[in-house]
């Protein structure tokens, strides 16, 4: 029985656990599904509820005044909020994975999913974004029990064949170009296989076993990572083809220095406004 519950948990089987909090981490039942959402004490995984404000936020493509945006500024509005938020946040550790959701509905629109390596280092960026602001509202985090986002992710909207479009209930992951990929995760030096293998010998048994189970994913559905190193040649993506593989260098973007200063600022405010405990 104890069996049996075990392989049924978290699937459509399962009239206990929900499904969809289970593997994507949100369900658009919320806190009124009939199903249990186990929210997890501890997790290498943050959620960003909501975070991401797209610039077509009413109609994908149009602005708030009816006009329709340029898709590579939709697509540099994208990449300089993933970049504020990935130099933010790597200050607390290795990120694994960075994900902000493309969907529509309610309950993902916006969400930033954020793995790290280690579970400590999710906690102590959890710690640091409780009370903090990001252009003017508020950051919702929380640890999320997604670890595997090959089963949160949509297939059909990685081959540009998802038809459910925005209100899909798995993720549509956003994709960044490949020169802000190869900026931020290279320097984690995860592409050159050949050095992190002659490494590998001093991992821990634990980093050891994630390597090996990374090892096996590769070796069956191709690097994640490579994919989106090939978005740039030849694959034809819906929005933007060309803006996706140009992205242009913003390094030391005086704009971006700003807003990390503000995001600073109102952190401290918020500080200096609660009362004190002694
Ligand atoms: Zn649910
Ligand atoms: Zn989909």
């Amino acid at each position: 029985m104890a069996e049996h519950l075990a392989s049924i948990f978290g699937t459509e089987k399962d009239r206990v656990n929900c499904p969809f909090y289970f593997k994507i981490g949100a369900c658009r039942h919320g806190d009124r599904c009939s199903r249990l959402h186990n929210r997890p004490t501890i997790s290498p995984t943050l959620l960003l509820s909501n975070m991401y404000h797209r610039p077509d936020m009413i109609t994908p493509g149009v602005d708030s005044q009816g006009q329709p945006i340029d898709p590579r500024k939709i697509q540099e509005h994208f990449e300089d909020f993933y970049e504020d938020l990935f130099e933010e946040l790597s200050k607390f550790g290795e990120i694994e994975s960075l994900n902000v959701c493309d969907n529509l509905a309610d309950h993902m629109i916006g969400n930033v999913y954020l793995q790290f390596k280690e579970e400590d280092q999710a906690a102590a960026a959890l710690q640091a974004l409780q009370g903090r602001f990001y252009s003017g509202r508020p950051i919702i985090a929380d640890f999320s029990p997604v670890t595997d986002f090959r089963e949160a992710t949509c297939r059909q909207y990685e081959e540009n064949s998802c038809n459910r479009g925005g209100y899909c209930n798995f993720m549509h992951v956003k994709m960044i170009g490949r020169d802000l990929r190869r900026k931020l995760f290279g320097r984690y030096k995860r592409f050159n296989s050949r050095r992190s293998r002659s490494r590998s010998r001093s991992l821990s048994p634990r980093k050891r076993e994630h390597r090996d189970r990374e090892r096996d994913y590769k070796r069956r559905s191709g690097d994640r990572h490579d994919r989106y190193e090939r978005d740039g040649g030849g694959r034809k993506r819906r929005e933007s083809p060309r803006g996706r593989s140009r992205s242009p260098v913003r390094d030391g973007s005086e704009e971006r220095r700003a807003r990390i200063e503000q995001w600073n600022r109102e952190k401290e405010e918020k500080e200096q406004n609660q009362p004190r405990e002694d």
